[in-house]
């Protein structure tokens, strides 16, 4: 059984309490490794080496942070699928999904931001004829990053990859659920020669060590992705301290289905919009609304496709849906279910949980869920479940669909369905949304801004965003 350990100033370490949390494979519902239950005290040592080494680091040209980034993501290249496995295992996400999504988009997040850092550029400000302003961007010193479970190297290198680059040193949690690939980072970072101290990675529980960089005084900005409750005390702790947040929170995003859209691409990319990674992604869009034309071919179209989705083994390479990421999760997500039954809903398709055979007969895995006949203002429709369950709704008119759209206190992303350019720019302008998709869902380009509004978080990652949140700004007058 493997023994997970910290990252801290360049080398292994046990937790300084010796106690460790058992790390369970979700798909067969047994312990696979165990992980440091660490607190504040790893996470103070952790910070005292980013301290020490953020001096070198902090001096050393763009070239050769960007040399350390592009040898990491080309290692994770190179590791690809152990470590698409070990995020399968950890996880229980489909393997091929792994391979597919997470691991290719963490190798291109150290890539992207090995090379902005070289198209970065300052600013000047000529106050005609009397002076010259220029603005630096220093990095800021230690910073701490926390993610969650769902896509977890993939979320953990977004963060990290623009503050490394930035010339920050970085204290780092992966979610206590989903720890392994940030173990095999380190292992590379190790193998890419990553000077000692530059990135520590602390594992544990989020109350113990993510609420300790939270709270730590000598860690002046946090990049955070995860729930809204959990980005709340990560503000209240980081207020007092007047630290620089970004919070990536929780969403309940519509995807809007208009009656002109071409049926063929809404319907497929809708399926997969719903059901990828279980719906454990924070773009998922969980509540489906259709105009009101084409609702009954689009649900009957929708439901038969959703039925031949496979609930399966996540290392076969046929299985559509994997494992829930947790017992907790699936008994949480399983209970939306009830509620949207007491609230009135009908179960089109899916509903209950999923007895599989053989190897994975004691894993956490859930149909996948369709269900119609719910006000848009229930439980249902306003909280985030974030698992394999949608919602169908009927609207008649634009302004209909906007206001059940804007309904919830989230504001993360939406997808619009039509041919209609007018239609398309009306309602995109219209949502509260830091992100909207037309005809198309997850296409991304690294350099957009990415983020929410309302309870979706604060700040934006991505591009430049990401290289302006970590660093700090001094402007510099000279008089003529
Ligand atoms: P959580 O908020 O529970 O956890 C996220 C991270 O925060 C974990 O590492 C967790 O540790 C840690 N944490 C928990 N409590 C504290 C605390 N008091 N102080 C500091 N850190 C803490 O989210 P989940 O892991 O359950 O992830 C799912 C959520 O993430 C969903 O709401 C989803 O919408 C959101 N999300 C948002 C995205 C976005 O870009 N906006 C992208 C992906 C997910 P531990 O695991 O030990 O609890």
């Amino acid at each position: 059984m493997e023994y997970i350990k910290n990252y801290t100033d360049g080398k292994f370490i046990s937790p300084i309490s010796g106690k460790y949390i058992e790390n369970i494979n979700p798909a067969i519902g047994e312990i696979y490794s165990y992980i440091p239950d660490a607190d504040e005290q790893d996470v103070a040592l952790a910070v005292a080496a980013a301290k020490a080494a953020f001096p070198a680091w902090a001096a050393t040209s763009a070239q050769v942070r960007s040399a350390f980034l592009l040898k990491i993501a080309s290692l994770i290249d190179t590791y690809s699928e152990k470590l698409a496995l070990a995020e399968s295992i950890d996880n229980g996400k489909p393997l091929e999904l792994a391979k597919t999504m997470d691991i290719g988009r963490a190798a291109a997040n150290f890539h992207f931001y090995g090379t902005a850092i070289l198209h970065e550029s300052s600013e000047s400000h000529f106050t005609s004829p009397t002076a010259i302003n220029y603005t630096l961007r220093k990095p800021i010193g230690v910073v701490g990053c926390i993610s969650p479970w769902n896509l977890p190297l993939y979320l953990f290198t977004w963060k990290i990859a623009p503050a490394l680059a930035a010339g920050n040193c970085v204290v780092a949690k992966p979610s206590e659920i989903t720890p392994m690939t940030a173990y095999l980072l380190s292992e590379i970072c190790i193998e890419a020669g990553l000077p000692k101290g530059v990135l520590n990675l602390v594992h544990g529980y989020g109350h113990k060590v993510g609420q300790a960089i939270a709270e730590n005084p000598e860690i002046p900005a946090i990049s955070f992705t995860g729930g809204t409750a959990t980005g709340k005390k990560i503000a209240l702790a980081g207020a007092p301290l007047f630290k620089k947040l970004s919070l990536e929170l929780g969403g309940k995003n519509p995807n809007i289905i208009f009656s002109d859209c071409n049926f063929e691409n809404a319907v497929a990319t809708s399926v997969r919009s719903s059901f990828t990674n279980q719906g454990q992604i924070c773009l998922c869009g969980s509540r489906i609304f259709i105009q009101k034309p084409i609702y009954e071919k689009f649900k009957n179209e929708f439901v038969r496709r959703v039925k031949l989705l496979k609930v399966g083994d996540p290392l076969q390479a046929d299985s559509d849906l994997g494992a829930t990421v947790s017992k907790q999760h699936k008994d949480k997500v399983l209970s939306y279910i009830e509620l949207a039954k007491q609230e009135g809903g009908t179960v089109l398709t899916g509903g209950k949980d999923v007895k599989l055979q053989g190897r994975c007969e004691n894993g956490y895995f859930i149909e996948p869920t369709v269900i119609e006949g719910l006000s848009p203002y229930c439980r249902t429709n306003q909280e985030e479940i974030f698992g394999s369950v949608v919602t169908l709704t009927p609207f008649e008119s634009e302004e209909e669909v906007i206001r059940y759209a804007n309904s919830t206190p989230y504001g993360l992303s939406a997808t619009i369905w039509t041919e209609n350019l007018n239609t398309a720019h009306h309602v995109a302008h219209a949502l509260e949304s830091g992100i909207v998709w037309i005809n198309c869902w997850l296409l991304r380009d690294l350099r957009t801004p990415f983020g929410g509004v309302k309870n979706s978080g604060l700040g934006r990652e991505g591009g430049f965003e990401a290289l302006k949140f970590f660093t700090e700004e001094k402007n510099i007058c000279i008089k003529l």
